[in-house]
């Protein structure tokens, strides 16, 4: 039996501790390109999550004293697990998610790259000493774990978003309960198994996977043991997990939705420009929180900026991710397809142009042909809301100060993109752009080495780089006196 085919089966179990739990009662993960049913999942509740709590924290007390070099030796064995077994875990993504196998690929490496990054970090993990305010006193700075950590994780990243959180949170030397998303619990569960692999000693990984979330989620935001809920995913479910998480003073860390703005000057290169804005739009057919939303194009280059845009989405190849070639996969499920639906009927009946697309796509049910809209306007539906789909909405402006109140204009500020060559208005943008992370001449900005997060209803803290280890991280002040 492949590594593979132990996760594509009728009964795969969750992990709580050591043991690799049944349910009695399963829920079905499909394949978003054929709606074929790829596996049968433990559909765990309550007690499994506080059974999954108990051996986060029990295992918390000797991880929390394992030396960081040792810390790091293990981590870094999972990194190598992973990378060894990175065709088979891309095929499973590709399977359960449905994006192109050749994104899958980069989504492992990407996903491994925390683990590599956050290894290293355990070994520097330092406190302080402080200058003192009395001869007979000295003062200490220690850097401690937060304690048992639940990461909550959705479905259109399946192994990056769990090791962005997981790989920080036990290098601090925190112990994780992992609640996956229902449509991709398959890759989580692969990746906790090649965590013990690896060494990781049981209750430091736990993995509880359900149908329905909200009685997984209940004891993970109010049980005392859990000090730090780190969430990723849609805003109003954040808004209810913080809720939650305040009658226990919980840290949280809230990575949410977007609507990304991609603004080009009219002194841009344009072919850098469709070039970002195509990488920026339909990776992933358009299912990311930094996706391009809105793109804002400058009166002087607007029409030649769409037909470019057009053309090169016409030649995207969607399908089967399996399928050598494919550059757009499926949608998650029918009710994605229908947002982008309405988010285009919307537009155009209010006097949007439809460039190319516009409707599902032959290739499947849950497949949306690559669309282009252009004269989309603020009153528009496209506007203020996050499309999540193939769909790239052109807005015009003509003053820079337009492009900027436009790109304001909405309660999300995760990332923002513009493309200009004048060094003046490329500081003035960067600095006025309401966001978390912007791109300057540049559609990919995510990697392992960067704060990535969000201001404004897009969220709460940062992951990767140093920040995101000490995100993990409480300060404990020590007074030493009598000297
Ligand atoms: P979602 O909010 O529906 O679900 C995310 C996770 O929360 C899933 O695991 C789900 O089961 C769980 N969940 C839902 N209700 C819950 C509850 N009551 N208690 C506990 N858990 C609960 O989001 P989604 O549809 O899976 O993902 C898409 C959204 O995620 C988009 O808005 C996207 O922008 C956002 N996202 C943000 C980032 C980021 O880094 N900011 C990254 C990826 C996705």
């Amino acid at each position: 039996m492949g590594f593979i085919d132990q996760w594509l089966k009728a009964d795969v179990p969750g992990l709580v501790g050591s043991e690799w739990r049944h349910t009695g009662t399963t829920f079905d993960v499909d394949n978003p390109a054929t709606g074929e049913i790829i596996a049968q999942v433990a559909d765990m509740g309550a007690d499994d999550a506080r059974d999954a709590v108990a051996a986060a924290y029990e295992a918390g007390s000797a991880w929390r004293k394992t030396p960081a070099k040792q810390r790091h030796a293990l981590l870094h064995r999972w990194f190598t697990l992973i990378m060894e077994h990175a065709d088979d875990l891309a095929r499973l993504m590709t399977l359960e998610q449905g994006k192109p196998l050749v994104e899958s690929r980069g989504e492992v490496a990407y996903g491994a790259s925390f683990i590599e990054f956050f290894a290293e970090e355990a070994k520097r993990m330092a406190g302080e000493t402080l200058p003192t305010h009395a001869a007979d006193k000295r003062l200490l700075v220690l850097r401690e774990p937060v304690g048992v950590v639940a990461a909550i994780t959705p479905w259109n990243f399946p192994l990056a978003m769990i090791t962005r959180k997981c790989a920080p949170a036990l290098a601090a030397g925190c112990t994780v309960v992992i609640k996956p998303a229902e449509a991709t619990p398959l890759t989580a569960l692969a990746a906790a198994y090649l965590a013990l692999e690896a060494g990781l000693p049981a209750g430091t990984i736990n993995v509880v996977t359900a149908k329905t979330p909200a009685a997984v989620g209940d004891v993970l935001t109010s049980d005392a043991r859990v000090r730090k809920v780190s969430f990723t995913g849609s805003t109003p479910v954040g808004k209810h997990l913080m809720a939650q998480c305040a009658s226990t003073v919980k840290k949280t860390a809230m990575e949410l939705g977007g609507n990304a703005p991609f603004i080009v000057f009219d002194d841009a290169d344009i072919d850098a420009a469709v070039s970002g804005a195509l990488a920026s739009k339909y990776r992933n057919a358009g299912q990311t929180c930094v996706c391009t939303n809105r793109f804002l194009v400058q009166d002087g280059i607007y029409d030649r900026f769409v037909a470019k845009l057009a053309e090169r989405v016409e030649a995207l190849q969607v399908g089967n991710g399996l399928e050598d070639g494919t550059t757009i996969g499926p949608l998650i499920n029918q009710a994605a397809i229908d947002k982008v639906q309405r988010h285009v009927d919307d537009a155009v009946s209010q006097g949007a142009r439809l460039i190319c697309g516009g409707k599902p796509h032959a290739a499947g049910e849950r497949f949306f042909a690559p669309t282009v809209l252009a004269d989309v306007t603020p009153d528009m539906r496209v506007a203020t809301e996050e499309t999540f789909g193939p769909l790239a909405p052109v807005f015009r402006f003509t003053k820079d100060e337009d492009a900027i109140a436009m790109a304001n204009d909405t309660p999300f500020g995760l990332a923002a993109y513009f493309y200009a060559s004048d060094y003046r208005r490329i500081w003035h943008t960067m600095e006025a752009l309401e966001y978390g992370m912007v791109g300057v001449n540049e559609g990919i900005i995510s990697t392992e080495l960067a704060p990535f997060g969000g201001v404004k209803e897009s969220g709460l803290g940062r992951e990767g780089s140093h920040h995101g280890l000490e995100e993990f991280t409480e300060l404990k002040y020590v007074c030493v006196g009598g000297l």
